[in-house]
């Protein structure tokens, strides 16, 4: 596979998501709304082949795992306890001349990066969405939007003990939506004020976290690069102290390198005791563990891998994005991973035609029900194949002449290699399906 060395610059791809329908600007109409982002046809499939991928690994293909769905809405308290009320904030400050908001970590100098003001001092600024339950708006009936999934794993530690009684080492891990009152976002969907998270809390003993922590950074390596991202894109890199969350022990995050430089993919923090103890003081019910060995009472650590489903899909299509000169002419290409590619076959008659729609569309219905397939008739042969090149179809099929008038036979070409092969209809399937890795 010819992949240039070239990072790629953000602007193609946010006009690609646009173009083809990944991701539009929400609410666009009214002159958009800052950060907040839709995904389009194309871009749900993606995002929803990103959470299946990592549900069956994760969850599905794994005795030691379970899954959840818990509320965004939660009783206030949770973030009481889980130190969000009072700490979960980030450092703000003003430009003294237009008033512009700024992330204290994220500037540089005392002055105002977009005009020649000057900076005030930090205050801390909590990032929880505030919202009202109910129609009286006081204080009484304030809750928060959830800034993170994993506490509503920590609230359901017993119920899901009881339930399914697992021993440790065991996990639980849920996707859902998370909200954050972001100072500044920006760079299209890599920090957005409401984003998809994808959290694993894995409760093992005390004295072996260490041990785990490094297991799950290798094991999303592992799933990072199976997904076909490059290596050398990727690096781990461990919190220094002073980055640690009031939660953790120690934190390394996987980065990917951007146009713009290494940016955070995904954390994977040593929680400790913290959640659960917390928890357990602040709601009256102790959440622990019963040793069966020690016949002993005791509160698990945590290891929580915590990513973004935005971000993750932000990175597939980086890193599979590539330009290649071919013919004298600009081929536009993903080269997604079958399993995360949006349609996986085009079937395409040679032309469009009387003669061929026919034997085409039984061959599409054929196709369509085994894979997500699109038939597609407009425009030259040459055409649909860059069509489908650009939104990463790892494989199209032509029905032409020669298999309707001779030899009931089609053309598979693939994606990367943009090479072809004739297989016989019957054997189509099957041939389809070992080329996907199914
Ligand atoms: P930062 O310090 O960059 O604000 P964080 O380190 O607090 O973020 P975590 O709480 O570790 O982020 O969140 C886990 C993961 O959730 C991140 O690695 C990222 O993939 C995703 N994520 C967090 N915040 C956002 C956001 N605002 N937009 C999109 N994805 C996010």
């Amino acid at each position: 596979m010819d992949r240039s060395l070239q990072q790629v610059e953000m602007d193609k791809i946010v006009s690609l998501c646009k173009r083809r329908g990944f991701i539009f600007q929400s609410s666009e109409i009214y002159g958009g709304l800052a950060s907040t982002y839709d995904y389009g046809p194309l871009g749900i499939e993606l995002k929803r082949n990103i959470r299946d991928s990592w549900w069956k690994r994760f969850i599905q293909d794994r005795d030691d795992m379970v899954g959840l769905e818990s509320a965004i809405l939660m009783h206030p308290q949770v973030w009481v306890a889980s130190g969000h009320a009072d700490t979960f904030t980030d450092p703000l400050v003003e430009c003294k001349k237009c008033n512009q908001r700024y992330r204290a970590d994220h500037v540089d100098s005392k002055d105002c990066p977009d005009c020649d003001g000057q900076l005030t001092d930090p205050r801390s600024f909590n990032l929880m969405f505030k919202t009202f339950i109910g129609p009286v708006e006081d204080s009484a009936s304030q809750a928060y939007l959830r800034p993170e999934t994993a506490q509503g794993i920590f609230v359901n530690f017993q119920n899901v003990l009881v339930a399914t009684r697992k021993r440790l080492p065991f996990g639980i891990g849920q996707i859902g939506k998370s909200f954050r009152n972001e100072i500044t976002t920006g760079n299209f969907t890599f920090r957005t004020r409401e984003f998809e998270q994808m959290e694993i809390e894995y409760f093992v003993k005390p004295g072996t976290d260490q041990e785990w922590h490094r297991r799950w950074m290798d094991d999303f390596m592992t799933w990072f690069t199976d997904l076909g991202v490059r290596p050398d894109r990727l690096r781990l890199r461990a919190h220094a102290d002073e980055e640690l969350s009031h939660y953790s022990r120690a934190t390394s995050d996987i980065e990917y390198s951007f146009a713009w430089g290494w940016g955070e993919l995904m954390g994977i923090a040593n929680r400790t005791d913290f959640d659960l103890k917390a928890h357990s003081s602040h709601s009256g019910n102790r959440l622990e563990y019963f040793d069966d060995e020690t016949h002993e009472h005791l509160v698990p650590y945590v290891v929580e891998p915590a990513l973004g489903v935005d971000r993750a899909l932000l990175v597939f299509l980086f890193d599979s994005y590539d330009e290649e000169t071919v013919e004298g002419d600009t081929r536009v290409v993903l080269h997604l991973h079958p399993s995360l590619a949006p349609v996986k076959v085009a079937v395409l008659p040679l032309s469009r035609n009387e003669r061929l729609a026919p034997k085409a569309r039984e061959v599409y219905d054929m196709v369509r029900a085994s894979f997500v397939a699109q038939y597609d008739d407009a425009q030259s042969i040459g055409r649909r194949y860059r069509r489908q090149d650009e939104i990463g179809t790892p494989l199209a099929v032509t029905v032409d002449f020669k298999t309707v008038e001779e030899d009931n036979a089609v053309t598979i070409r693939d994606r990367d290699t943009m090479q072809q092969a004739r297989v016989p209809i019957p054997d189509l399937l099957p041939e389809l399906a070992a080329r996907l890795g199914r």
